[in-house]
């Protein structure tokens, strides 16, 4: 059976924190391919165009032979949903052990998403620490332990292990901030990326 991880979000841009999450996915976990899927309609977030955000997201990951980005969630339409994706990637990948990798901040949302409890069953979760307020890795980990409690009051077991990545304080917010600032991103984006956002003048006040 072959081992695969999604690993979904709005990438508003793609940038260096995902990056280093979907590599340490791959070498943590003997997984042959992250699956990247951009959300079609982010709930609760307004982002930039899809295409652009997909244009980025192929420009940062055409070197690694490991990493796909999927459409899935473009030809469904409508909400993006975790349990859809699944279902969906699961029917182009039969007989496949599933992962869903999720930062920290994502994780701790689990017990409110749709049709958690079939979700749940359906695959891992690859958890990475995340800079919320000073977190640091035991802490992390003791908040993964509360949201699974919270998930097993709701009769939902879930398999999760933490990602030994480096906590950075990168998120694709302060990139679009320091855009609209007209500040220094390079250190943020791989170049292709932060090439793109400037000859397609993203995030910037104009641009919105
Ligand atoms: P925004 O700042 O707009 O909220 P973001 O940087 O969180 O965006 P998303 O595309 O929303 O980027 O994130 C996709 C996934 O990657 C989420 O599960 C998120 O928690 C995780 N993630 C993003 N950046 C980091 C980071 N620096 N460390 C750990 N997890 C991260």
């Amino acid at each position: 059976m072959r081992q695969l991880a999604i690993f979904g979000g709005t990438f508003d841009p793609i940038h260096w924190g995902h990056l280093l999450i979907a590599e340490t996915a791959l070498n943590q976990v003997s997984i042959e391919q992250v699956i990247w899927t951009p959300s079609f309609h982010p709930p609760h977030k307004k982002a930039a165009e899809f295409e652009h955000r997909l244009a980025m997201l192929q420009l940062a990951t055409r070197e690694n032979s490991a990493f796909t980005v999927s459409l899935t969630e473009v030809n469904r339409g409508g909400n993006s949903y975790a349990i859809d994706t699944l279902i969906n990637l699961s029917a182009l990948y039969p007989n496949t052990h599933w992962y869903w990798i999720a930062g920290l901040d994502t994780f701790q949302t689990l017990p409110r998403w749709y049709r958690r409890h079939e979700l749940a069953t359906m695959c891992d979760w690859l958890i990475a620490p995340r800079l919320l307020s000073g977190e640091n890795i035991a802490q992390s980990e003791s908040i993964c332990k509360q949201v699974e409690k919270q998930l097993e009051k709701q009769l939902v077991t879930i398999r999760w292990q933490i990602l030994h990545t480096p906590l950075v304080r990168v998120s694709s917010s302060l990139i679009r901030n320091l855009c609209r600032e007209r500040k220094l991103i390079s250190h943020l984006v791989p170049e292709e990326v932060r090439y793109y956002i400037t000859a397609h003048n993203l995030y910037s006040d104009e641009s919105e």
